[in-house]
C-alpha cells in the first residue's frame, strides 16, 4: 500500500490539467516545499478519448511551452495549431468551398498548440513524481475539512476503498466539476450564460480539406499549413461545431449550442448528434458517419458555463482551472484561465512561506480575476445568435482577438499578471477598455439585426492582415514598464480607432461614446482588408438558387 505524507505544504485536490501544472508551478518557485496532489483516476489515462480542452491559445500556450517550460514535450508530442478557423453558413452547407471562411494561412508569430490531454496529463503527472511531488492516483477525495482559524486544512480520502487523511498550510481545489471548495464554502454562483455540448472522438483523421477538390481552394494551404491543423469552428446560428486534431492521430468533434436555439436533447447521444448534423452541417455528419466504426467515446454536458463567489483567500486556499469558473469553449480559453489562476496561486503561496502577509494580495487578485472573467465573458453572452452570421462574425472575431492581444493576453504574456501597481497605474485605462468592448458587442447584435440573411462567401486571410500580424508579434516582444505602459495605453487607442472604423463601415447610424485617436503611431483604417473580404459576391451557390 502506498505510504501517504499526512501533512504538506501545498495540497491539490485533483490531479487535472489545473491541478498538475500548479503542482508543478509551485515546485518552481517552491523547491523545497512539500506537495501532495490527490488524483481519483489511475495513471497512465487513456490518450484522445479521455477530457476536453484540447485546442490552446496564446496565453496558455505560452504557459505550458514557457512558464512551465514544457516546449519540448509539446513540440515532439503534441500538434501546432494553424489559428481559429471559422466557416459561415452558405444555402445547405453542403459546399465547404461555398462558405465564408476566416483564418490564416500561415502560423502566427505567437504558437498555439493541439493537445492530446490524456497524453500531456501523464506526462504532466509524470514529472510530479520526477520533481518530488507527492502524485497520488486512485486517491478518492471524500471530504475537506477548510480550517477559518490559521491551522492546517484536512482532507478525507480513500485508497482501495481504506479511508484516510491528510493536512495541509495550503488548499488548493482542482476537482474541476467536483468543486469541493465551492460547495464547502458555499461559494456557487449560477451563471446567465445558457449553452450545452456534446463531443466525441474518431481514432483517425478527419481532414476538413479532403471536403473539396478544388485546386483554387486549396491554394496555400499544403503540408503543415493544410486547414486540419487549426481548430475548426463550423458556424450557424446559436451554434457551432469543432474539429481538433490530436497528436495520438485521432480526432475530437463537438457541437456547442445555446439553449435557446438548439436544445441539448437533439443531440445527446451519438445517434441524435448525427441526426443534427445531417440537418445542420451535412459535410461534417458525412465524414462522421464514414468513420463511425472508429468511434472512441461519446459525452454531453448541460449548462456548462459555472461561476463562483471567491477563488482566492488569505485564509491559505484557493481554486483553479473549472472547480471555480468556466465560461465557454469557444476560442478555447479554459486553459488560458488556468493559467491565471494558477499564477496567481503561486504568487500568493510563495509569499506567505516566505513570511509575508498575503491578506490585500489574496483580495485584489481575486478581483482583477473575476473581472479578467467577466471582461472576457461579454465575447460570448447573448451573442450566439450572431454565429452564423458571415457578415458580423468575421468583424466580431478579428475584433475580440484584438482585445484579447491587447488585455488579458497582453498581461500575462509580459509577465504582468501579479504586478499590483500595474493594475493600480492603469486602473482608468482598463475601466475604458471594459466599457469600449461592452458597447461593441451590443453594436454587434444591432449590426446583426440588419444583416442577418444576407448570404456572402470569400476567404478572409488574417494571417496577411497587418495589424493581425503585428499585435500578435508585439505579445512576444521584451518591454520594460515604459514601454509596455506606452504600449498599454497605444493599445486602447487602437481598439477605440477599430471601434469607430467598424461602426462606420457598417453604415449603421451609430454614434460610439469614443473617440478616433489622430496620434500618427496608431493605425487607421487597419480593417479596410477585412472589409474588402466582406464586400465580395455572393456565393455561386446562392447565385445558382436565385
Ligand atoms: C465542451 C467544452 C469544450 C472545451 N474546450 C476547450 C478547449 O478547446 N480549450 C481549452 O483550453 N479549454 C476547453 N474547455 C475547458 C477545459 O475543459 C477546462 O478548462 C479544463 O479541462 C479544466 O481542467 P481542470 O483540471 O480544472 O478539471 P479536470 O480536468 O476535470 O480535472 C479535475 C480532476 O479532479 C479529479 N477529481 C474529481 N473528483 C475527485 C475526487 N473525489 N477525488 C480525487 N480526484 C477527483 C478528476 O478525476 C480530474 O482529473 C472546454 C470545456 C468544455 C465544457
Amino acid at each position: 500500500m502506498q505510504e501517504i505524507k499526512n501533512q504538506s505544504d501545498i495540497l491539490v485536490l485533483g490531479g487535472g490539467l489545473a491541478g498538475l501544472s500548479m503542482a508543478l508551478q509551485c515546485r518552481q518557485k517552491l523547491p523545497q516545499a512539500s506537495i501532495t496532489v490527490l488524483e481519483k483516476r489511475q495513471h497512465p489515462v487513456p490518450e484522445a478519448a479521455f477530457k476536453v480542452g484540447e485546442s490552446t491559445v496564446e496565453v496558455a500556450a505560452y504557459y505550458f511551452a514557457e512558464v512551465l517550460g514544457l516546449k519540448d514535450h509539446i513540440l515532439e508530442q503534441q500538434l501546432p495549431k494553424l489559428g481559429l478557423r471559422f466557416f459561415f453558413p452558405a444555402g445547405d452547407n453542403s459546399r465547404i468551398e461555398d462558405r465564408r471562411e476566416v483564418g490564416g494561412k500561415r502560423y502566427a508569430p505567437c504558437p498555439s498548440y493541439q493537445l492530446d490531454r490524456g497524453r500531456f496529463e501523464n506526462y504532466l503527472g509524470d514529472l510530479c513524481l520526477q520533481r518530488n511531488i507527492q502524485f497520488v492516483d486512485q486517491a478518492k477525495i471524500k471530504k475537506v475539512h477548510v480550517s477559518k482559524r490559521g491551522q492546517n486544512h484536512s482532507v478525507d480520502f480513500e485508497i482501495d476503498k481504506r479511508p484516510q487523511s491528510t493536512q495541509a498550510r495550503w488548499l488548493i481545489d482542482a476537482s474541476g466539476r467536483r468543486a469541493f471548495l465551492k460547495r464547502e464554502l458555499d461559494l456557487q454562483k449560477k451563471s446567465p450564460h445558457t449553452a450545452n455540448a456534446a463531443w466525441f472522438r474518431f481514432n483517425g483523421r478527419i481532414k476538413i480539406d479532403e471536403w473539396c477538390q478544388s485546386p483554387e481552394w486549396h491554394r496555400g494551404h499544403d503540408g503543415k499549413t493544410a486547414r486540419w491543423y487549426s481548430t475548426n469552428h463550423l458556424m450557424g446560428q446559436g451554434y457551432w461545431v469543432w474539429m481538433i486534431p490530436l497528436s495520438s492521430g485521432s480526432t475530437s468533434m463537438g457541437i456547442v449550442a445555446a439553449e435557446e436555439f438548439h436544445s441539448l436533447s437533439n443531440f445527446n447521444s451519438i445517434e441524435k448528434s448525427l441526426a443534427w448534423l445531417d440537418k445542420h452541417e451535412p459535410q461534417c455528419a458525412a465524414a462522421a458517419r464514414d468513420n463511425l466504426d472508429q468511434l472512441q467515446d461519446f459525452r454531453a454536458i448541460k449548462h456548462y458555463s459555472v461561476e463562483c463567489k471567491q477563488v482566492f483567500s488569505s485564509q491559505r486556499w484557493g481554486i483553479t482551472g473549472e472547480a471555480g469558473f468556466f465560461h465557454d469553449p469557444f476560442y478555447s480559453p479554459g486553459s488560458d484561465f488556468i493559467a491565471f489562476s494558477n499564477t496567481f496561486l503561486t504568487d500568493l503561496i510563495e509569499r506567505d512561506m516566505n513570511g509575508k502577509g498575503i491578506r490585500m494580495r489574496a483580495f485584489s487578485y481575486d478581483r482583477i480575476y473575476k473581472r479578467f472573467y467577466y471582461g472576457t465573458l461579454a465575447a460570448y453572452r447573448d451573442q450566439y445568435c450572431m454565429f452564423g452570421n458571415p457578415t458580423v462574425m468575421p468583424v466580431k472575431i478579428l475584433w475580440d482577438y484584438l482585445v484579447y492581444w491587447s488585455i488579458t493576453g497582453f498581461i500575462f504574456m509580459h509577465d504582468r499578471t501579479c504586478q499590483q501597481s500595474m493594475y493600480l497605474r492603469n486602473l482608468r485605462l482598463l475601466s475604458r477598455l471594459g466599457k469600449v468592448n461592452h458597447f461593441m458587442q451590443e453594436f454587434f447584435r444591432d449590426w446583426h439585426e440588419r444583416t442577418k440573411d444576407i448570404p456572402a462567401s470569400g476567404i478572409v486571410n488574417i494571417s496577411e492582415m497587418p495589424i493581425i500580424r503585428e499585435m500578435n508579434q508585439r505579445l512576444k516582444d521584451q518591454m520594460d514598464n515604459r514601454t509596455f505602459a506606452k504600449q498599454f495605453a497605444a493599445n486602447l487607442a487602437q481598439l477605440e480607432n477599430l471601434g469607430c472604423e467598424i461602426v462606420a463601415q457598417s453604415g449603421l447610424a451609430t454614434a460610439p461614446p469614443f473617440k478616433k485617436s489622430t496620434n500618427p503611431s496608431i493605425r487607421q483604417d487597419a480593417f479596410a482588408h477585412v472589409f474588402e473580404s466582406l464586400r465580395e459576391t455572393p456565393s455561386a451557390a446562392l447565385l445558382e438558387s436565385v
